[in-house]
C-alpha cells in the first residue's frame, strides 16, 4: 500500500508525458486522480511481480475495476514496449469497445489517438508502427495478423480481454497462444511474450489450467447490494415492458441513472423514441430525461455520448435531470458507464446459432445465461446501492435461463477459422489445442465447403485460390467472389457489392416514414437482385459532387456513414486485389454508371453456388440439397417470381428468411459447379429434375 501511494505520489509529480515530452494537461492530472481510485491501483505491483515471474498471468476482477484501462498501461510503464520495435496488444471481441476504450486510454496518458495509442479493427486502422506502444484490437484482427507474423513477433505482450466470453476468435488465439508461447520464451529470438488472460466473472481454473498452471490475481470488486425484482407474470412484448418500466423508474424512483438491454438497432432505436416521446410531458415533474442508444454500428461521437453527465435540474430546486442508456450486450462487461443506479433486463441478446446439418447460421434474440443475467443487475451497484428490474419470472431465471452460454466455437459455422488455421500451417485441425473443440461435424462442414470452393484440395492442402482467398478479410464465398470477378470481367462492382456487403444497412427505413424511404429506394431497385440494387445506389451516390452527398443521402434515405465506410473498404479490398494481381475491370463500357447484369449475376452464381434456393410448383422456396423451406425477406427487392435465387443471408426468426436475394439460372449453377451440383448424391427434389434436364442441355450443347 505504501509503495503504490509512492508510486501515485510519483506520477503526480511528473510535469512531462515522456512519450510527446510535453508538458501534461490539466485535464490528464484530474484523470490520474479517477484513475488512483480504481481497484486495480491496488495491485498493481502484485501484478508486475506476477507478469515477470511467468509467461502467462490470469486476471479476475470486477466490471469497472479498472482492467482494460489500466493493466496494459502498467505493462507500458513497466517497460514492456519500446516503440518502433515492440507493441503491447490488448484484444476486444467488440469493434465499440476496442475503438471506445482505445479513445479513453489515449486521453489517459495524453496523447493523441493513432500515435502511441491506437486501434486496429477490420477495415480500420488507426495506428502508427512507428509510434504506437499500445494497441486495442479486435479479437478476429489478431487472428489476421498472425498470417503473416506467425509467432506475433511485433508484440511482446498480449492481453486478452473478456475471456469470459469465449468468443471464436478468442478462443482461436488461445490456442494459438498455446503454440507460440514455447516458441517466445526469454532470450528466444523475437524475445519473451507475455500474455495477460482477462475477465470480469470466468472460471479461473479452466483458464489456469489451460495456460499450464498460470497463476491468478483477483481483484476484489467494490459493489453495494442490488436489489433485484422480477415480474409476477412473463412479459408479452419484452420491448415495451423495457420502455414501461423505464418510465416507471423515472417517476416512481429517486435520482440515478438508467441502464436497459435490448438486443439490437432496431429494437433499441423503437425504445429510445417511445421513451423520448412520454419523458417530454414528464419533465417538468420528475426532470429531464435523456436517452442515448448504444449498438454497434452508431457513429463513434453518438457513442461516446453514453459518458456524459445527467442533465441538472432544470429550475433551482426542481427535480434533477436523469440519463437512460438503452444498450446492447456491450454494456454488460465491456463498457463501464458510470452513475447507473438501475437496470431494466428483459433477459434476451441476440446470439450466434450454428446449425451444421443444414449450414447456417444465424443470429437469434435468445434467453441469456444467468452468469449474464447477474453481470446485468451488477452493473446497477457501481457507485451505491442499485435496483435491477428483471422482465422475466423468478421462475423462469431458475428452470429456463442457462448457467452459463455456449462458448462461441460450439454455436459457430467454421469455414472461416479453419482456412486461417490451414493458413497458419496448422493442418491438423483434430488435434488443435482448443479449450473446447468444436464439434467433429462442424468442422467436417467448414473442411467441405473449402473444398467446394476451391481453397482446400480433395487431400485436404490448401490450394494457390485458397491463399489468395485467406488474403482477403472476408468470408470465405464473399473471397471467391472477389477473385473470380476478373474472369466475368466485373471485378469493379463485385467489390462495390461485396463493400456495401460489408458496412451496415444502406437504406434506411424509419418507421414513421416508411412508404417515403420505400419509394426512394425504388429509384435504386433491379428488380432481378438486391445486390444489384446495392450496386445502383453505390453508383448513383457516387455521382453525386462530394459537397451535395450529405443532402442527397437524406433525401433518398441512404445512410450517409454507410455509404463513406462503403467507399473506405473498397478502396482497401482494391489494395488487396492489386497485391494479389487481380485485374480491375468493369463491365461498365460506356462508362455512364450502367453495368452487365448478366456478367455480374454470374460472378455471383460462382461465388455463392452453395446458397441456392428453387420455387417449388407449390410457390414456396426449398434451399438446394439442404431442403429447408424458406421465404424470400420482405425487405428484398426480388418478387416471389424467380425460379432460382442465390442468398446472402439466412435469418432464422419467426420464420426462415433468405436476405440479400438475386435471381441466378439453372444453366449456370450446372456450368459453373459441377462438383456440388453432382445428381448422384442428391437428395429428391424438384430442383433434381430441371438440374437434370440442364445438364442434358449442356450436353447437347458440348456435343454441337
Ligand atoms: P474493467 O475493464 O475492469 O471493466 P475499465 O478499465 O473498462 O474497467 O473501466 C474503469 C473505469 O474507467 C470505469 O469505471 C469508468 O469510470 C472509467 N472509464 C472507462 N472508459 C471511460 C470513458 N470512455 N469515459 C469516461 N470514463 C471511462
Ligand atoms: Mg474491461
Amino acid at each position: 500500500k505504501q509503495k503504490a501511494d509512492d508510486d501515485n505520489a510519483e506520477a503526480e509529480a511528473q510535469t512531462h508525458n515522456p512519450w510527446t515530452g510535453l508538458p501534461y494537461s490539466q485535464k490528464y492530472y484530474s484523470i490520474l486522480k479517477k484513475r488512483f481510485t480504481l481497484p486495480v491501483y491496488q495491485f498493481k505491483q502484485e501484478l508486475l511481480k506476477k507478469v515477470m515471474a511467468n509467461q502467462c498471468v490470469v486476471v479476475e476482477g470486477e466490471t469497472g475495476s479498472g482492467k482494460t484501462t489500466q493493466i496494459p498501461q502498467f505493462l507500458l510503464e513497466a517497460g514492456l514496449a519500446s516503440q518502433g520495435e515492440t507493441c503491447i496488444a490488448c484484444t476486444q471481441p467488440r469493434r465499440v469497445a476496442a475503438t471506445s476504450i482505445a479513445a479513453r486510454v489515449a486521453d489517459e496518458m495524453d496523447v493523441q489517438l493513432g500515435q502511441e495509442v491506437g486501434y486496429t479493427i477490420r477495415f480500420e486502422d488507426v495506428s502508427d508502427p512507428n509510434r504506437t506502444v499500445l494497441k486495442f484490437v479486435t479479437d478476429g484482427m489478431l487472428l489476421r495478423e498472425a498470417m503473416h507474423d506467425s509467432l506475433l513477433s511485433r508484440y511482446s505482450a498480449i492481453v486478452l480481454d473478456e475471456c469470459h466470453e469465449r468468443t471464436l476468435a478468442t478462443d482461436v488465439i488461445m490456442g494459438l497462444l498455446m503454440e507460440i508461447l514455447p516458441k517466445r520464451t526469454k532470450g528466444s529470438k523475437h524475445g519473451e511474450l507475455k500474455v495477460v488472460v482477462m475477465s470480469a466473472t470466468l472460471d479461473a481454473k479452466k483458464f489456469q489450467e489451460y495456460f499450464n498452471d498460470a497463476p491468478l490475481m483477483k481483484v476484489p470488486g467494490r459493489t453495494f447490494p442490488v436489489e433485484v425484482f422480477f415480474t409476477a407474470k412473463a412479459e408479452r412484448n419484452y420491448v415495451e415492458a423495457a420502455v414501461r418500466t423505464t418510465l416507471h423508474i423515472h417517476q416512481c424512483e429517486e435520482p440515478g441513472d438508467i441502464l436497459v438491454f435490448l438486443t439490437g438497432e432496431a429494437e433499441i432505436e423503437q425504445a429510445c423514441e417511445e421513451i423520448r416521446k412520454t419523458a417530454g410531458s414528464m419533465a417538468r415533474d420528475h426532470g429531464e430525461l435523456v436517452v442515448y442508444p448504444l449498438y454497434s454500428s452508431l457513429p463513434p461521437e453518438a457513442q461516446r455520448k453514453i459518458f456524459s453527465a445527467a442533465p441538472k435540474a432544470q429550475v433551482a430546486g426542481g427535480p434533477p435531470g436523469r440519463k437512460v442508456v438503452v444498450s446492447t450486450n456491450i454494456a454488460e462487461t465491456s463498457l463501464t458507464i458510470d452513475g447507473i443506479v438501475y437496470v431494466v433486463d428483459p433477459g434476451f441478446s441476440k446470439q450466434k446459432v450454428y446449425n451444421p446439418r443444414i449450414r447456417v447460421e444465424s443470429l437469434l434474440v435468445s434467453p441469456i445465461s444467468r452468469a449474464s443475467a447477474r453481470q446485468r443487475s451488477g452493473r446497477a451497484g457501481r457507485t451505491r446501492p442499485g435496483k435491477c428490474f428483471r422482465l422475466y419470472t423468478e421462475q423462469s431465471f431458475h428452470k429456463d435461463l442457462q448457467e452459463t452460454t455456449y462458448p462461441e466455437i460450439l454455436r459457430s459455422k467454421m469455414s472461416n477459422v479453419v482456412l486461417t488455421l490451414k493458413k497458419l500451417g496448422i493442418d491438423d485441425l483434430v488435434h488443435f489445442d482448443f479449450m473446447d473443440p468444436p464439434a467433429p461435424e462442424t468442422l467436417m462442414r467448414a473442411l467441405e465447403l473449402l473444398n467446394y470452393l476451391g481453397a482446400l484440395d480433395d487431400e485436404g492442402e490448401m490450394t494457390e485460390l485458397g491463399y489468395q482467398m485467406s488474403e482477403l478479410p472476408l468470408d470465405p464465398q464473399l473471397a471467391k467472389l472477389i477473385l473470380v470477378s476478373p474472369d466475368y470481367g466485373c471485378s469493379a462492382e463485385i467489390v462495390t457489392i461485396v463493400a456495401m456487403l460489408s458496412v451496415p444497412q444502406i437504406f434506411l427505413r424509419p418507421r414513421e416514414q416508411a412508404k417515403a424511404a420505400d419509394e426512394a429506394k425504388a429509384q435504386f431497385t433491379h428488380a432481378d437482385s438486391d445486390h444489384l440494387t446495392l450496386l445502383r445506389a453505390f453508383n448513383e451516390y457516387n455521382m453525386v459532387p462530394e459537397r451535395e452527398r450529405k443532402n442527397w443521402c437524406w433525401e433518398n434515405f441512404i445512410s450517409e456513414r454507410a455509404m463513406i465506410s462503403a467507399n473506405n473498404v473498397r478502396n482497401q479490398i482494391i489494395g488487396i486485389m492489386k497485391r494479389l494481381d487481380l485485374a480491375y475491370v468493369s463491365s461498365d463500357i460506356k462508362g455512364d454508371g450502367s453495368f452487365s447484369s448478366m456478367d455480374i449475376r454470374k460472378a455471383l452464381t460462382a461465388g455463392m453456388f452453395m446458397q441456392v434456393a428453387y420455387r417449388q410448383r407449390s410457390g414456396e422456396y426449398l434451399t438446394v440439397k439442404d431442403n429447408q423451406n424458406v421465404a424470400i425477406h420482405p425487405s428484398s427487392v426480388v418478387n416471389n417470381r424467380q425460379d432460382w435465387v442465390i442468398f446472402e443471408e439466412f435469418a432464422l426468426t419467426t420464420k426462415n428468411f433468405i436476405r440479400t436475394v438475386t435471381s441466378t439460372n439453372v444453366d449456370w449453377l450446372v456450368e459453373l459447379a459441377p462438383h456440388y451440383f453432382d445428381l448422384e448424391n442428391f437428395p429428391k427434389c424438384e430442383a433434381k429434375g430441371e438440374l437434370e434436364k440442364a445438364y442434358l442441355r449442356m450436353s447437347k450443347m458440348c456435343k454441337r
